[in-house]
C-alpha cells in the first residue's frame, strides 16, 4: 500500500496571490470534491467566474442536487470517482472530505493543487473576514460576533459551518460587510491565502482525532494553519490557557513580527481581555491611537453575561477583542453580550417543572464540552443528573470524574456507549439507570431529580446509534421536557 502524503508545508516565496488566484480561474478546468451544500455553491462560483467545472462525489447524490447542477450546467457524477475527476488543473473539496481521501491523495501526489471552499471563496471577498476556529465553542463564539455585529448595526454575513456556504453570497458583498466565519479544521487543511483580518483560536482538545491518524499534533498543527497568512495590521486571537496554543503562537508571533492579542482566564495578558475581580477587562491598542500602549477598560460584570460558565467567559473574552478588530464601541458590546440568547443545543435551559432545570447540551458530543457542561452549573453539592451517552469515539472519560465526583448526584446512560459510562462514572455517583430511549432517561431523570436540582443532557458521544443527528437528539429531549 502506497503511503498516505502529508501535507506539504506553505513555501510563500512560491505562492500565488489570492488576486493572482481569482485572475486563473477563468478558463480553468477544476474539479469539486463533494456534493453537498459547499460543494454545490463552490461550484456554481466557480461556473459564474469562467471555470469549467466538474463535480464529483464518492457518494449518492442528495435530494434536488443533481437538478441545481443540471440548471446551472455543470457536469456530475455520483457514487464514486472516474478518471474524469483527476482530468482537472486544480481540486477544490468541500469541508466534509478528509485529505486523506482517496481522490485527494491522488490529486497531491499528482502535484495538482487541492483548495478548501472557503480559500476560494476568500479570492472574491472584497471585504474583511473573521474566521473562528477551535475543538469547542465555534457555533458559539461566531454566532455571538454576529449578534455583536447585528447590535452595532454594521453589515455582515454569518456563514462557513453553519448554515449558508461562504461561496453563495461572496459575490454580493460590499466592500464594509465584515464576514463571520465558522472554520473547521478539515477546511483548514487547504487553505493557501486565506487572511482574516481576524482570526479566533479558541482551544485544541482531541476530538475528530479519527480524520488525523489519532495525532493530535497533526490536529492541532491543522488550526494554526488558522494563523499562516496574517500579516500586519490582522489580529491574531488566541486562548493563552491553552499550552499548546500559546507556545505555537508565542513562536509564530516572534518569527513574523506579529503583536498576538490574547484572552484568558487565569492570567491578565497585555494587550489582551481577561476577567479580573469578576468583571471583564480589555487591554486593547486603540485604533485611534496607533503605537500608544493598551489601555485597561472594565468592560462590564461577569455576572451580566447572558451566557454562563468558564468555557462563555472564553467564548465573550473572545468575541469583544474582535469587536475592537472591526472598531465596535464598548456601550455596544457590553449591551450585545448582555442580551444574546444563545445557541440552540448547546447549554440551553429548556424548562423548569417542580423547581427542576432541564438543559439541553446535545451538542456535547465530546467529554471536554461535557466537562464546561458540569462546570458551569453552579452546585455546592451534588445536585445534577446527568443524561449521557451514544455512539462512543473512544473517549477518555477521567477528566470528568472529579466534577461527577463533586456535582452529580445520579447518571441516566443511553445507547451504545450506555455500559462503557456506567463503568467509567457510575463509581463517582450515587446512582446510575440504563435507559433504551430518551423519553425513559427523562423518567429516570425526573425519579432521581428533586427541587433546585439540574437535569442535564450532555452526552459525550455523537448520537447516530439513536437520532438522526445532534439536533434530533436535542429536539426530542426538548419536545418530551415540554410534555412533563
Ligand atoms: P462547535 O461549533 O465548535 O462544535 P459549539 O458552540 O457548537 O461548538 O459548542 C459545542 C459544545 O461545546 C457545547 O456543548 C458547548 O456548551 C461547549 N462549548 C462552547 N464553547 C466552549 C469552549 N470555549 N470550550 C469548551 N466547550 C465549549
Amino acid at each position: 500500500m502506497s503511503e498516505v502524503l502529508q501535507l506539504p508545508p506553505i513555501r510563500p516565496r512560491e505562492r500565488a496571490s489570492a488576486a493572482e488566484l481569482r485572475a486563473g480561474v477563468q478558463g480553468a478546468r477544476v474539479t469539486v470534491v463533494g456534493g453537498a451544500r459547499s460543494g454545490l455553491s463552490v461550484a456554481r462560483l466557480l461556473t459564474r467566474h469562467g471555470a469549467d467545472v466538474f463535480l464529483t462525489d464518492a457518494g449518492p447524490a442528495l435530494e434536488g442536487v443533481e437538478t441545481k447542477l443540471a440548471d446551472n450546467g455543470i457536469p456530475a457524477e455520483f457514487g464514486g470517482h472516474t478518471a474524469r475527476a483527476l482530468d482537472a488543473d486544480w481540486l477544490v473539496v468541500s469541508p466534509g472530505v478528509p485529505t486523506t481521501a482517496g481522490l485527494v491523495q491522488s490529486a497531491l501526489r499528482q502535484r495538482k493543487p487541492v483548495y478548501a471552499e472557503i480559500e476560494v471563496a476568500s479570492w472574491f471577498c472584497p471585504g474583511p473576514i473573521v474566521a473562528v476556529t477551535g475543538s469547542n465553542g465555534k457555533t458559539t463564539t461566531t454566532t455571538l460576533i454576529g449578534h455583536v455585529l447585528e447590535v452595532a448595526g454594521r453589515g455582515h454575513v454569518v456563514a462557513g459551518n453553519i448554515g449558508v456556504a461562504f461561496s453563495d453570497f461572496v459575490d454580493d458583498l460590499e466592500a464594509d460587510t465584515v464576514v463571520v466565519l465558522e472554520v473547521s479544521s478539515f477546511q483548514l487543511d487547504h487553505i493557501a491565502t486565506f487572511r482574516p483580518h481576524a482570526a479566533v483560536l479558541l482551544n485544541i482538545t482531541p476530538d475528530h482525532l479519527d480524520r488525523y491518524d489519532h495525532d493530535v499534533e497533526r490536529y492541532g498543527a491543522a488550526k494554526l494553519r488558522l494563523f499562516d497568512n496574517l500579516g500586519p495590521g490582522d489580529w491574531l486571537i488566541y486562548n493563552l490557557d491553552d499550552a499548546r496554543i500559546r507556545e505555537h503562537v508565542q513562536r509564530l508571533a516572534a518569527e513574523r513580527g506579529l503583536t498576538p492579542v490574547a484572552f484568558s482566564a487565569e492570567h491578565e495578558p497585555t494587550p489582551g481581555a481577561f476577567a479580573r475581580d469578576g468583571h471583564l477587562v480589555l487591554a486593547l491598542p486603540d485604533s485611534s491611537a496607533p503605537g500608544a500602549p493598551p489601555m485597561e477598560e472594565d468592560l462590564m460584570p461577569s455576572s451580566d453575561l447572558a451566557l454562563r460558565g468558564t468555557h462563555n467567559l472564553y467564548n465573550s473574552l473572545a468575541a469583544a477583542i474582535v469587536a475592537r478588530a472591526v472598531e465596535i464601541r464598548s456601550d455596544v458590546v457590553r449591551e450585545s453580550l448582555t442580551s444574546f440568547e444563545g445557541v440552540p443545543h448547546r447549554l440551553e435551559t429548556v424548562r423548569t417543572v417542580g423547581g427542576v432545570r432541564f438543559v439541553n447540551d446535545s451538542k456535547a458530543t465530546n467529554v471536554n464540552a461535557v466537562w464546561y457542561a458540569l462546570e458551569s452549573v453552579p452546585a455546592t453539592e451534588p445536585s445534577i443528573v446527568l443524561i449521557a451517552g451514544g455512539r462512543d469515539k473512544g473517549n477518555d472519560y477521567e477528566p470528568l470524574k472529579r466534577l461527577v465526583e463533586e456535582k452529580v448526584k445520579g447518571v441516566v446512560v443511553i445507547g451504545e456507549g450506555a455500559d462503557v459510562l456506567e463503568a467509567e462514572l457510575g463509581p463517582h455517583t450515587d446512582r446510575v439507570a440504563h435507559a433504551s430511549s430518551m423519553e425513559e432517561a427523562i423518567q429516570f431523570a425526573r425519579l432521581m431529580a428533586e427541587s433546585g436540582d439540574t437535569v442535564l443532557l450532555s452526552p459525550a458521544c455523537s448520537s447516530f446509534d439513536m437520532f438522526d443527528n445532534y439536533e434530533d437528539r436535542g429536539d426530542t429531549f426538548k419536545r418530551l421536557v415540554y410534555a412533563i
